[in-house]
């Protein structure tokens, strides 16, 4: 399992932290201790001010216990990191039936695998599951899911092209009631389109989800590309402005050279990271475990 992230992290890892051993290497901590962690951080993708937070906490704390041997930082850095990252909260979807899930975020991001990764996961715990293709703009993506959803052998519910989103998502989730069905994945348009507003289209399947079942959705994932580093955290905002988000998947950490964007995700939008896509096939998905992403990374 632990081998499963650090091979999936190899790039961030590569990309940045593999300096550390440069950096930790060093007899005494000096100037160069400082600027080549600064350095290394900030090309990890943790943002300016994380990387600033993170190294103000690692002189402090040196200072503090009189550390003067550079490799003695490791573990210090070690801790703060995975101290910057929420432990994953438990997902409790048993308490509705079914509960509805919806899956946002922008074409490309991964939402369509990620969707098919995660009912693959849940019908093996032995879970009735539902998909709902309801990117109805996207003929494309409709096509795509449900040839997962054969591979997979998952129910699907699928739009007609230009269908509105809304009535998928309704109809989706009628027959998920009617089939009693425990738990429904809903994929959504991710257009980044200048005359379509993606936002007021979510809002609006967000809606109907609760007309079709109160409550509902449940939960709103947000699927961030993680090779988009920084530029994901624009886009979490903007989802976030428009609907309820719950939590957060980092898709394609494993093609990433900047998973350090994970530690600004969490400090700025506060959002727990639920998931890691680690690969393109159905199994590729493991629970986000923060203390094996961070030594996934400073491996
Ligand atoms: P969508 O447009 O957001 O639905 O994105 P897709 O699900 O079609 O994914 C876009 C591309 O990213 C595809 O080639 C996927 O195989 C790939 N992909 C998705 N998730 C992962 C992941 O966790 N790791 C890797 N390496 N590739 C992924």
């Amino acid at each position: 399992f632990f081998s499963k992230w650090k091979e999936a992290l190899n790039r961030t890892s590569k990309a940045a932290f593999g300096r550390l051993a440069t950096v930790f290497g060093a007899t005494e901590i000096d100037e160069f201790t400082w600027e080549e962690l600064e350095a290394l951080l900030l090309q990890a993708d943790l943002g300016i001010q994380t990387t600033q937070e993170i190294l103000n906490v690692l002189q402090k704390k040196a200072a503090q216990q009189g550390i003067i041997r550079a490799s003695d930082l490791r573990n210090l850095l070690r801790s703060e990191l995975i101290q910057r990252l929420d432990p994953a909260p438990p997902i409790d979807l048993d308490h509705h039936k079914p509960a509805v899930v919806l899956i946002v975020g922008v074409n490309g991001s991964g939402k369509t695998t990620t969707i098919a990764k995660l009912g693959k996961k849940y019908s093996q715990q032995g879970k009735k599951v539902l998909l709902g293709a309801a990117d109805t703009f996207r003929a494309a993506a409709v096509d795509q899911l449900e040839i997962w959803a054969e591979r997979l052998n998952l129910p699907i519910v699928s739009g007609q092209p230009n269908a509105d989103p809304g009535a998928v998502a309704y109809d989706t989730i009628q027959a998920a009631i009617s089939r009693n069905v425990d738990l429904v994945f809903i994929d959504t348009a991710g257009r980044l389109h200048t005359r379509y507003n993606l936002m007021e289209e979510l809002k609006k399947v967000y809606r109907v989800s609760g007309k079709a079942l109160p409550g509902a959705p449940h939960a709103t994932w947000l699927v961030l590309d993680a090779t988009t580093g920084q530029n994901a955290l624009q886009q979490a905002k903007a989802f976030k402005e428009a609907v309820q988000i719950t939590g957060i998947i980092l898709a394609k950490l494993d093609s990433s050279a900047r998973g350090g964007m994970a530690f600004a995700i969490q400090k700025e939008l506060g959002i727990p990271i639920l998931f890691a896509g680690l690969g393109e096939q159905p199994d590729d998905l493991q629970p986000f475990d923060r203390e094996a992403f961070v030594d996934g990374i400073l491996a």
